[in-house]
């Protein structure tokens, strides 16, 4: 079933202890996209300017995502820079520079509505919630993410809009930021009371919790060799996760949910964090095969089961 993914299409400079790329595609609406192609058709709605490539446009067309809700404005496209610590864990915001994305007032084309599936990327919690009000009702699955940022400054507005929401993925600092909490498992459950019926927690290379009423689920981080870029990890949780969910029309609220198939949602988002740390940028979605996927997705099997 087809999923709408909203957030930012942009250009990224990125330096790592691999090298140095200035300017890259990326974007949260980039990297969930082209994660969630493997197992949905996501339906972007962002907006770029005049600077974005063909080569770029070609890219997202070529894992067969719908760009009828890409807007092309006047203007240059987002601009992100920013350089990681030695050890990956940390980053420094080097640029931001919002340009068209100032204005980003995000509007669904009709073929987009009846989706049943909605992930609203890393925006504004107010236009996450217009974006929401824009969908036909009812819908099967609304999810998304937010960060620090919008809850230290938007708490109200953000509390409004994850109200509605099936589904919240967020890092560790940010669970304790948002239910005042320390204790992770007391942060879950304050943040299931607002709202959210399934919550991940990202815990960056140490892997992910699974959070439901019935109990949690913990899956390990992928352990790679070599981390070239970790731009864009969450981004790819988030559309493996519910890439996943949306291809086999699971529905989070129902009292008949097939447990595993959560279970199943949250490996497939740790496997496409891995993939996209490998390389820089989204480069290694220009190669990535199903098969290769599925593979990982066995090796997790693997090293987990005793
Ligand atoms: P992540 O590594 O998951 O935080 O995602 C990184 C991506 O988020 C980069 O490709 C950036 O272009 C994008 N990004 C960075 N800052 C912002 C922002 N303020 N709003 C929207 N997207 C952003």
């Amino acid at each position: 079933m087809s999923m709408v993914v909203v957030g930012s299409v942009a250009y990224d400079g990125v330096e790592t202890p691999h090298g140095k790329i200035d300017r890259m595609l990326g974007g949260a609406c980039t990297y969930i996209a082209l994660s969630a192609s493997f197992f949905t058709q996501p339906k972007i709605v962002a907006v770029v300017g005049e600077d974005f490539a063909q080569e770029d446009t070609d890219l997202l067309l070529s894992r067969g995502i719908d760009l009828a809700g890409l807007e092309r404005v006047p203007g240059k496209s987002f601009f992100w820079a920013g350089k990681y610590s030695p050890d990956m864990n940390d980053r420094e915001t080097l640029v931001t520079e919002l340009n068209v994305f100032a204005d980003f007032d995000p509007k669904l084309p009709d073929s987009y509505k009846s989706a049943p599936y909605l992930l609203l990327g890393n925006i504004q919690p107010g236009l996450q919630k217009s974006v929401r009000a824009q969908m036909n009702q009812p819908i099967r699955l609304v999810g998304g993410d937010t960060m620090n940022y919008w809850i230290a400054d938007f708490r109200a507005q953000l509390l409004e809009t994850i109200a509605e929401w099936d589904f919240l993925l967020i890092n560790d600092s940010e669970a304790r930021m948002l239910s005042g909490e320390t204790n992770l498992k007391k942060a879950a459950a304050k943040i299931m009371d607002m709202g959210p019926n399934t919550l991940v927690i990202k815990r960056g290379e140490y892997g992910a919790i699974l959070w439901r009423r019935e109990g949690h689920f913990m899956v390990p981080g992928y352990l790679l060799e070599d981390v070239f870029d970790p731009t864009g990890a969450g981004d790819c949780f988030a559309g493996g996760f519910m890439g996943y969910l949306a291809g086999q029309g699971v529905d989070l609220k129902s009292d008949s949910v097939d447990h595993n198939e959560i279970r199943k949602a949250v490996i497939y988002g740790s496997v496409m964090g891995s993939f996209c740390c490998e390389r820089f940028g989204v480069d290694r979605f220009r190669t990535l095969t199903r098969s290769e996927i599925d593979g990982r997705f066995e090796e997790f099997k693997e090293f987990t089961s005793f």
